[in-house]
């Protein structure tokens, strides 16, 4: 039986409120035998963590999605110039999945803006704006087709996403300014830029707590050895990994 994967979708508040989700993230979900189910940012409620914890609780397991910038107060920072929108809404229901998740150890899939959330859920910070903020790093914000990957990350030998994708250099898309870092406490890099950019995290010892900064589920039909990581995914959600 297929098991429930929890997905959170973005919200947008103009024009007209909506939450939304790109069909990649549920496409890959599906074709790697789980069964997607979108949640949204909870609207004006009272208590997100409780919804959280519920949501959590139906699943076997959560994938984190890319989106806009984070609120930089949720890791004791002033907002950069370069900050980009941010979702105070949609912050504060995602950080309290990742914590619930962590909680009750549930496997963790996050991407892009997902690792970061997960990586600030769980005490670690971030660079708001690479480009001005780390010196001689290359373009990680870069216009090409969403299947395209442009740069190459170093996956650290020994790490469950190096026995997933295998050790060793691997090209992904690049769609982010921002990057993890400092690294939250109980995680560790498993993937870098040549630049020195943090590309993956995981939490060792956790029953599949990953993130990478790339975007997989677009990769997924061209380049299908990206399908693993959700495949794999799919089988700590069935407590088989
Ligand atoms: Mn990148």
């Amino acid at each position: 039986m297929r098991p429930v994967c929890v997905v959170s979708a973005d919200f947008e508040a103009e024009p007209k409120e909506r939450c939304m989700l790109g069909a990649d993230y549920v496409k890959a979900i599906h074709r790697a035998g789980g069964l997607p189910l979108i949640a949204p940012p909870v609207l004006d409620c009272a208590d997100p963590k409780e919804a959280a914890m519920r949501t959590c609780e139906v699943a076997g397991g959560l994938v984190l999605t890319g989106g806009a910038d984070l609120n930089p107060r949720l890791f004791g920072q002033s907002p950069h110039p370069s900050l980009g929108s941010i979702s105070p809404v949609r912050d504060e229901f995602e950080i309290a999945l990742a914590s619930a998740a962590l909680s009750i150890g549930l496997p963790i899939l996050a991407i892009c803006r997902g690792m970061q959330v997960l990586n600030v859920a769980a005490g670690g910070g971030l660079i708001q704006d690479i480009q001005s903020s780390c010196q001689g790093a290359h373009a990680h914000a870069i216009s090409a087709p969403r299947w395209h990957p442009t740069h190459s990350v170093s996956v650290e030998p020994g790490s469950a996403l190096s026995r997933i994708l295998g050790e060793g250099v691997v090209w992904v898309n690049s769609f982010h300014h921002q990057a993890v870092q400092p690294v939250a406490p109980g995680f560790e890099v498993t993937a870098w830029a040549d630049d020195g950019i943090v590309e993956a995290i995981e939490k060792p010892g956790a029953h599949f707590v990953i993130g990478v900064q790339w975007h997989p589920e677009s990769l997924v039909e061209r380049h299908p050895e990206f399908l693993k990581l959700f495949s794999e995914f799919v089988r700590a959600a069935q407590g088989m990994w």
